[in-house]
């Protein structure tokens, strides 16, 4: 790691009192879990503001601070800036060339989390590296991910998620990327994007501010195809598009997995990806195109693609005792993923009724109304009885109605405990249940519930 002197001039900071320096080990941002002889970096949060935790940061081991206030009185020395959470991200662009390797970084409305732990499964193959832990995808994750960067890494891969203008252009500049990954883009966020332009405006910030190195792009889906990229970045695409780089053919789709034929310029390969979603493909193939662009051989990328594991929450597929399934897709909605999740419902197998329990899609803004009504409409579609949890039931039920689906077949409550009261009370065996909402909703708590039940 760096020693306190450089951090104080990368994040144009100041000592207070007199100049100390010290080598530190790495940076925390938990006054609770500081790796000792780490830089405590206290940020302002809705309820907490981590300088009121200084002290306890150093009664924990931190050998130094980041301070906006002049503090004074502390064992260890103190830098202060005018704003820490900057100052965590030019800690982190600095520690980022420690790295020997290309850095993907993978952003869009829905598949970054996803899509990240299929690369990374390729790339695990060929050589060590960094992947995201969770969803550290924000101003805060990507800096503490990046500031794991260690010198055995020889690639990483990060998710860079974003609900406000701008944030993706500071990630981006803060991990500068060699590739970047667009996945789609679509309603979510829409509160603070302002509609759809406005999240291709913020996801487009990646291709804008690639510095050389190359573009992914999603042929197929016309929002990411449409998006300048940066003079000098070189344009990779795949889809299902014929004028696709990395093409997807004949997809079947299967309960359990998607098989479907990966072609490039030359070669063609069958691939079975042992996940529900006939959406993973496009995850699949965005993977693909990001490590085929690495120079990874086809065989290591097929076997990557081969051995991907679902990541908890999105797409975990559970057998129930009661002879049915439960497609645990609870991890986060909104209606892309909502759309894309049903249509997985749809594919399952058996003889028992499809469920839906849909939980609210958050941070929609003021078009939450219609796309709630416009997803019920699917769901008349796709699922014989409807359950919804949280303030847009009525809006979820209004769609149903419309497109054809009886009173009879929809339940609606408020929160996730009378959710998991009401799947229990009116579970048949062999049904089959999708369980989706906003992380706010918590339905993984049900899920948990039937896991535990059986
Ligand atoms: P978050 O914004 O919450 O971090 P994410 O972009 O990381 O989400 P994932 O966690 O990979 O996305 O997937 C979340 C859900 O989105 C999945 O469970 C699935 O329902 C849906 N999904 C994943 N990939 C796609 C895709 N390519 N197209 C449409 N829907 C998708
Ligand atoms: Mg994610």
């Amino acid at each position: 790691m760096f020693d306190l002197e450089r951090i104080a001039r990368i994040v144009g900071g100041e000592f207070c009192g007199r100049k100390v320096n010290c080598e530190l080990t790495g940076v925390s941002t938990d006054s609770r879990n500081m790796v000792p002889g780490a830089l405590f970096v206290p940020l302002r949060g809705g309820r907490f503001d981590g300088h009121d935790y200084l002290s306890q940061a150093v009664k924990n081991g931190a050998a130094a601070c980041l301070s906006e206030e002049v503090v004074e009185g502390l064992n260890v020395p103190v830098v202060r800036v005018a704003d820490t959470l900057r100052a965590l991200g030019d800690i982190a662009a600095a520690h980022r060339f420690q790295l020997q390797g290309p850095l993907i970084a993978i952003t869009g409305s829905a598949g970054k989390t996803t899509t990240k732990e299929m690369l990374a499964g390729i790339l695990t193959q060929v050589a060590p590296g960094l992947k995201t832990y969770g969803n550290f995808n924000n101003l805060i994750g990507l800096p503490l991910t990046l500031l794991r960067i260690e010198k055995s890494h020889q690639w990483a891969v990060v998710e860079m998620g974003t609900s406000a203008l701008g944030e993706i252009e500071r990630l981006t500049e803060i991990a500068q990327p060699t590739i970047g990954v667009i996945t789609n883009i679509g309603e979510a966020h829409l509160e603070t994007l302002h509609g759809l332009d406005g999240v291709s405006r913020a996801k487009g910030e990646l291709y804008a501010g690639l510095k050389g190195g190359t573009a992914i792009i999603n042929l197929d889906d016309e929002r990411v195809a449409q998006l300048p990229v940066a003079n000098g970045v070189k344009k990779r695409t795949y889809g299902l598009n014929a004028r696709a780089d990395v093409r997807g053919e004949h997809r079947v789709v299967e309960p359990d997995a998607v098989s479907f034929e990966l072609l490039t310029a030359d070669q063609r390969r069958s691939i079975r990806l042992p996940v529900p979603g006939v959406h993973n493909v496009h995850n699949a193939l965005a993977a693909a195109a990001a490590a085929l662009e690495l120079d990874v051989s086809l065989e290591h990328v097929v076997r990557g693609l081969e051995e991907f594991v679902p990541v908890q929450g999105r797409m975990n597929l559970f057998p129930l005792a009661s002879g049915g399934m439960l497609l645990d897709d609870s991890y986060n909605s909104n209606p892309l993923s909502a759309r894309s999740a049903l249509d997985a419902l749809k594919a399952l197998k058996g003889q028992g009724r499809k469920v839906a329990i849909l939980g609210d899609m958050l941070e929609l803004g003021e078009d939450a109304q219609l796309l709630h009504q416009a997803l019920g409409e699917r769901v008349a579609q796709v699922a014989d009885v409807l359950i919804t949890v949280g303030r847009h039931g009525e809006q979820l039920e209004m769609g149903a109605l419309k497109a054809g689906m009886r009173k009879e077949q929809i339940y609606k409550v408020d929160h996730v405990a009378e959710a998991i009261e009401m799947v229990k009370s009116c579970h048949r065996t062999g049904d089959r249940l999708l369980v989706k909402g906003s992380r706010g909703v918590q339905l993984d708590r049900l899920v948990q519930e039937l896991k535990a039940a059986g």
